[in-house]
């Protein structure tokens, strides 16, 4: 396999792989400048790099981040944290799950920052920054609407009513997190209105609020660190309006057979496409083992260059047939490319086929694919 100086590569070998997953490490760092170009009142983005960088791969995604001026990282677990560790020795990294009983020791090895997503989250850390003699840094959260994780109402009023509660605690981030940020929901003025209340009372450190979608809610949500994760994949933030960010990932299947089929025939597994006349069909070695989620049975498009061809038949484990009958011949054969997320065909289109959401979709982008990252311009 020949690497050139700006690609590096992983997963599976390249010659052996059913497909191949590019990943564009340039258009990453394109999408952290925008996202922190939409920032106001010298507000910095973070970047969340949780569940391996939405599946992208947490070491060429945090490098390429940091070399974008990212100095900030969320990571949900503590190990996650602790991978991204290795490859960053200087980023403040938090944990957004915060620091089990008994995982404490493990924080300050790896210099990781703790949500404190309850009063005795908070307890226990102040316990453990004493006995080793240091306020080791901190994240306090405070829940304004999610009710799953943070002080919750009666937490925050017993902080409200005794500040002493956090004495002993280097709390470098107060934060809290949308519920609706990519809706047009009253939700959202809702929780900045607790948010700034909480901010009254607790007005320590930096105040971060914003997910992707909260960026674009405008100046109001954005404080002093906002936290994208999905808009820096190239997911669609403002759900609804053309999308801002630039496409990451694309995902090519090589052909491994096509069939000219003359008869009234059925695909795949429940014979649930029943072709109707003279066909050909295209099988690629993809399925729902490599996160093709099966719900994109017979409502899923390919695109071989600029033709579309459409998923026939169900989504089995490793392998997906599409119809290719409008496809010049020559264009579709043993070994070509056959474009399942690229340019005609987003993260987002291939959630809306299958009725879920680009952050699924990515999560679950699967291990047998050859990785192929590009374009960092680090
Ligand atoms: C995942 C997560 C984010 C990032 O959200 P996106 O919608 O991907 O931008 C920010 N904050 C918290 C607490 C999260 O769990």
């Amino acid at each position: 396999m020949a690497k050139t100086d700006e690609q590096q590569s992983g997963g599976v070998d390249a010659l052996l792989a059913g497909a191949v997953l590019t990943v564009d490490l340039a258009a990453l760092q394109a999408n952290y400048r925008l996202v922190s170009s939409r920032l106001s009142n010298g507000a910095t983005a973070a970047a969340v790099v949780k569940a391996d960088a939405y599946g992208i791969g947490i070491g060429p995604a945090a490098t390429a981040l940091w070399a974008a001026g990212a100095r900030d990282f969320f990571v949900a677990h503590a190990d996650e944290g602790v991978t991204l560790r290795r490859h960053l020795a200087d980023a403040r990294i938090h944990v957004l799950n915060g620091a089990h009983d008994g995982a404490e020791e493990a924080f300050r090895e790896y210099n990781l920052i703790p949500a404190l997503n309850s009063l005795g989250d908070a307890a226990r850390w102040r316990t453990f920054c004493a006995k080793v003699g240091n306020p080791l840094p901190c994240v306090l959260h405070v829940d304004t609407g999610m009710c799953r994780l943070g002080l919750d109402r009666g937490e925050f009023a017993q902080v409200v009513d005794d500040p002493s509660l956090l004495d002993g605690l280097d709390i470098q981030t107060v934060m809290s997190h949308l519920a609706s940020a990519d809706e047009d929901s009253p939700q959202n003025a809702q929780q900045l209105a607790l948010f700034r209340e909480a901010r009254a009372h607790l007005p320590m450190g930096r105040a971060s609020f914003a997910n992707s979608s909260g960026v674009f809610l405008g100046p109001d949500y954005h404080f002093d660190l906002a936290r994208p994760g999905v808009a820096l994949y190239g997911v669609n933030p403002t759900p609804g309006s053309p999308n801002p960010m630039a496409q990451v990932i694309r995902l090519k299947a090589k052909i491994l057979q096509v069939r000219d089929v003359d008869s009234a025939e059925t695909v795949g597994y429940g014979a649930t496409h029943r072709i109707a006349g003279p066909s050909r069909i295209a099988t690629l070695p993809v399925g729902y083992a490599d996160g093709y989620l099966r719900s994109l049975s017979n409502r899923a498009t390919a695109y071989i260059g600029d033709y579309e061809a459409p998923l026939v038949g169900r989504v089995s484990m490793d392998l997906i047939t599409i119809d290719v009958t409008a496809v010049p011949e020559a264009q579709c054969r043993p070994g070509m490319a056959v474009d399942l997320i690229g340019p005609h065909h987003t993260v987002d289109d291939l959630a809306a086929q299958a009725g879920t959401i680009g952050y699924e979709i990515l999560t679950s982008l699967g291990r047998r694919y050859h990785r192929v990252y590009a374009g960092d311009t680090a």
